[in-house]
C-alpha cells in the first residue's frame, strides 16, 4: 500500500463519483481518513452502511474542518451555494477540487468564495455510468480513464502535482488543459451525444403511429445504446447543459449543418457521400479502441449482433 497522499480527505457528495473515489482511496490507502458529507439523511445513512468513510456528517463546516483536500462530487449547478457555505471553514493550504463535467462555470462559481491560501484545482474524471447514488460506485471506475485538471494560470504547482498523484492513485491518467478548451472538447465528445440520445429516445416514445410497447419490444442495438445514455441522471445532465450553454450551442450548430448534409445525401441517393462518411467514422472508432478507451468485443460483449 502506498503512503497516504492526504491526511483528511473530505468528500462533499457521495453519489456514483464520490463513492467510487471513497472505495478506491480506502482500498489503496490514499488518505489517512475520509470524511463524508452529504445533505440528505438517507444518503448519509447509506454511505455509512456501505462503510465508505471514517466520519459522516451533514454539517459542511464540520466536514471541511482540517481537511487538506476537499472534493466536490455534486451536480455542477450546486457548486456556488456549497462553496459559499464551506469557505469560512476551509483550512489554510487546503486543495479544493471537484469532479464536475463542466469546468469554466465551476471555476466561476467556486473561486469568488475561496479564502487566500486555499488552492483551487478543478478536475473532471472522464469516467462514469448511467447509475447514480452511493450504491453505484466501484473502486475500479477510474482505471485507465482520463482525469482532466483545469487549474487557472498561477495555481500553486505543488497543489497540482499532489492532486495529479491522487488521481493517478485512483487509477486515472491525468492531463491538464484550459477550462474553456475542456468545455468545448467535452461538448462534442460527451454533452451533445447525451443530448442526441435524450432526443432520439424522446422522439421514439412520442411517435403516434408506433406504440411505446413496439419501441421497447423491437428495440435494436442502436436504439438500446441510446436508451442507456438517455437513462443518465436528469439533475446532473440538466446542470451540464445549463452550465456549458455556449460550447454546446456552438457544437450543436456544426452538428445540425452536418446532419443536413447527410439528410440531403439520403434524399438524393448520394451513396458515395454516405459511404465516405461512414468509412471515416469507422476509423474514429478504431482509434478509440486502439487508445484503450473502448472494448473491441463485438456489440459491447452482448452475445447476439443485430442491425
Ligand atoms: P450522483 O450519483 O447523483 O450523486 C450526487 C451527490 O450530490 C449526492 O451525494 C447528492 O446528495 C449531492 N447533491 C445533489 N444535489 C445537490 C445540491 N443541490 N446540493 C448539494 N449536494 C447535492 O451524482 P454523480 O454521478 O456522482 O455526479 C457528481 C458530479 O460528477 C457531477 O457534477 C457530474 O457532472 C460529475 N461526473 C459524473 C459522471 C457520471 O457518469 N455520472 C462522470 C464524470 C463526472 P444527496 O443524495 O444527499 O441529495
Amino acid at each position: 500500500m502506498a503512503d497516504p497522499i492526504f491526511k483528511r480527505l473530505c468528500l462533499i457528495g457521495i453519489g456514483l463519483i464520490g463513492s467510487s473515489i471513497a472505495l478506491r482511496a480506502r482500498r489503496d490507502g490514499l488518505a489517512e481518513s475520509i470524511v463524508v458529507y452529504t445533505r440528505r439523511k438517507e444518503t448519509l445513512d447509506r454511505a455509512r452502511e456501505l462503510d465508505l468513510g471514517d466520519e459522516y456528517t451533514d454539517r459542511i463546516g464540520e466536514a471541511v474542518d482540517g481537511a487538506d483536500c476537499v472534493v466536490l462530487c455534486i451536480p455542477v449547478g450546486a457548486c456556488a451555494a456549497v462553496a459559499e457555505r464551506m469557505a469560512p471553514h476551509l483550512a489554510a493550504g487546503a486543495i479544493v477540487t471537484d469532479v464536475g463535467s463542466v469546468k469554466q462555470s465551476v471555476i466561476n462559481q467556486i473561486k469568488p468564495h475561496l479564502p487566500e491560501g486555499v488552492h483551487l484545482v478543478p478536475g473532471h474524471p472522464v469516467a462514469g455510468t448511467e447509475y447514480s447514488g452511493p450504491d453505484a460506485g466501484f473502486s475500479t471506475l477510474f482505471d485507465e480513464r482520463w482525469c482532466l485538471l483545469t487549474p487557472e494560470a498561477g495555481t500553486d504547482i505543488q497543489a497540482i502535482e499532489t492532486l495529479t498523484k491522487f488521481w493517478q492513485g485512483l487509477g486515472s491518467t491525468v492531463d491538464t488543459m484550459d477550462a474553456n478548451h475542456h468545455d468545448r472538447v467535452l461538448a462534442v465528445t460527451s454533452h451533445i451525444p447525451h443530448l442526441i440520445a435524450y432526443n432520439i429516445v424522446g422522439t421514439a416514445s412520442d411517435l403516434e403511429e408506433i406504440s411505446e410497447s413496439e419501441v421497447i419490444k423491437f428495440s435494436a442495438s442502436g436504439f438500446r445504446d441510446f436508451t442507456r445514455i438517455a437513462a443518465s441522471d436528469p439533475v446532473m445532465w440538466r446542470d451540464v447543459f445549463l452550465h456549458n450553454k455556449e460550447a454546446v450551442l456552438e457544437m450543436l450548430g456544426r452538428f445540425s449543418e452536418d446532419l443536413s448534409a447527410l439528410q440531403r445525401a439520403v434524399r438524393w441517393g448520394d451513396g458515395d457521400l454516405l459511404f465516405e462518411h461512414f468509412t471515416k467514422t469507422r476509423d474514429i472508432r478504431r482509434g478509440i479502441i486502439e487508445a484503450g478507451q473502448e472494448s473491441d468485443v463485438p456489440n459491447f460483449g452482448r452475445d447476439q449482433i443485430e442491425e
